[in-house]
């Protein structure tokens, strides 16, 4: 915790969260590079590690990782276009999105960006398209739902019997007729399938790629070729919310793998990843100030400017997405058990509605007004997301890197005044 307690002093030294600017999200960018080389590290060669523009989609974040050696994936044409602001090439971006619409298809196909086809209605789209386009470099495939079951979050489990995306492998006699669409197809060269996210377990995410390393075989061998060259394994390494270990790792994902699908790791296919939340979320904190306290039927109340607005997720589910916070002074120095009482407190947002609240009956320090809240883990889906771009006031985003105790922070995002966004909504 040394190095976020220096970021925190560093950032009230720099005056960053004021009248105006009540909640900050902060990225740090060296131990972004450092998530990005450890998920080199822990694959083979033949490994392609893309990152879900979803989870942050701040072009200086995107830019970032794209210097780190980390390809693009996108689900919409706004996405599309912060990778090609990011400065990442065509051919390191691929196009997932169960809507993706002609135009959508047509500038991926023109232009050499990977996509993996949702749906049979969408094939017959990009039918058409390659006879318009048939020297396109695009590297095309089928997502596949492998549709065996979900984790312990319904809303992020993919690979459910009736999951809104892709090709349901298991129905009917579905899977001939995919085999059968390969072969009359050589342009398709690629199996997709994302079997996440946060929630489930490493083994059923290694179950689904399982499902579509053996479907890339018996293709491959039905067509006596090697037809499918590429097997995207999507992201959904979940990340460990209640403490700051790295947990699973890389590399514990990686030996799951190897132990349930060991063809991965020999140089037979190119293997692409879309890892998101792995990558982002224990790389950002949110900082807030305390601005008011009270004491409610028993409870400490610590009333901040982070609520429902940026933690989202957290306020509406908040069991399935709980929120570690510590109390810092109006100095930004750590409390402690030792600097205050400890006592049962709800951090609340600022929203006018009673769920808005980042944690609830919390055994923490005593907070006062003036002091701040940093809440941990915060770097994807959270201050980058698009819930919270009507809101007001948006939230600042700032970058840190450098040394624990020499640290340079920089605006990322700016926070628009709230004059500004009132004058366009
Ligand atoms: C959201 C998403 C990801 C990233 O998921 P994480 O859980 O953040 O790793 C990867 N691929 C697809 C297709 C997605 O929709």
């Amino acid at each position: 915790m040394i190095r976020k307690q220096q970021i925190i002093q560093t950032a009230i030294k720099a005056n960053i969260i004021d009248s105006n600017l009540s909640a900050i999200g902060i990225m740090d960018f060296d131990g972004l590079q450092k998530t990005v080389s450890d998920a080199y590290a822990a694959f083979p060669n033949n490994f392609f590690h893309t990152f879900a523009v979803k989870a942050n989609a701040l072009v200086e974040v995107l830019s970032a990782l794209r210097k780190y050696g980390m390809g693009a994936e996108v689900a919409s044409p706004g996405e599309l276009l912060l990778a090609k602001n990011a400065g990442y090439d065509n051919e390191s971006i691929i196009f997932d999105s169960p809507a993706k619409t002609l135009n959508d298809l047509r500038t991926c196909i023109e232009n050499d960006i990977s996509l993996n086809i949702d749906n049979l209605q969408e094939l017959a789209r990009i039918d058409q398209l390659m006879q318009e386009f048939p020297n396109t470099k695009s590297v095309i495939g089928f997502r596949i739902n492998p549709q065996i079951g979900g984790g312990a979050i319904s809303s992020t489990s993919t690979a459910t019997a009736t999951s809104k995306f892709g090709y349901p492998l298991a129905d009917g006699n579905n899977k001939q007729e995919l085999i059968n669409i390969y072969q009359q197809r050589p342009w398709l060269t690629s199996l997709h399938t994302h079997t996440g996210s946060q929630g489930c377990a490493l083994e059923l995410m290694a179950k689904g790629i399982g499902v579509i390393t053996e479907l890339a075989e018996e293709i491959n061998n039905q067509v006596g070729q090697q037809q499918i060259k590429r097997l995207d394994i999507g992201g959904g390494l979940p990340v460990n919310f209640s403490s700051e270990e790295v947990k699973p790792s890389f590399a514990d994902y990686a030996q799951v793998l190897k132990e349930n699908v060991p063809l991965l790791f020999t140089d037979k296919y190119q293997v692409k990843t879309e890892f998101g939340r792995a990558i982002a979320a224990k790389n950002g904190v949110i900082i807030t100030r305390v601005e008011y306290t009270k004491n409610s039927g028993g409870r400490h109340i610590a009333t901040t400017h982070a609520g429902a607005q940026i933690f989202t997720r957290t306020a509406f589910l908040p069991k399935s997405w709980p929120i570690r916070v510590t109390g810092y002074n109006a100095k930004g120095i750590e409390k402690t058990a030792e600097t205050d009482e400890i006592i049962a407190t709800d951090v609340a947002g600022p929203c006018c509605f009673a769920g808005d609240l980042i944690c609830v009956d919390q055994q923490l320090p005593k907070l006062n007004p003036n002091d701040y809240v940093m809440a941990h883990d915060t770097g994807g889906y959270y201050f980058s997301n698009h819930f919270d771009y009507n809101s007001l006031p948006r939230v600042g985003v700032f970058s840190v890197t450098g040394k624990d105790d020499n640290l340079n922070i920089s605006c990322i995002r700016k926070a628009d005044s709230f004059e500004d966004v009132a004058s366009k909504m």
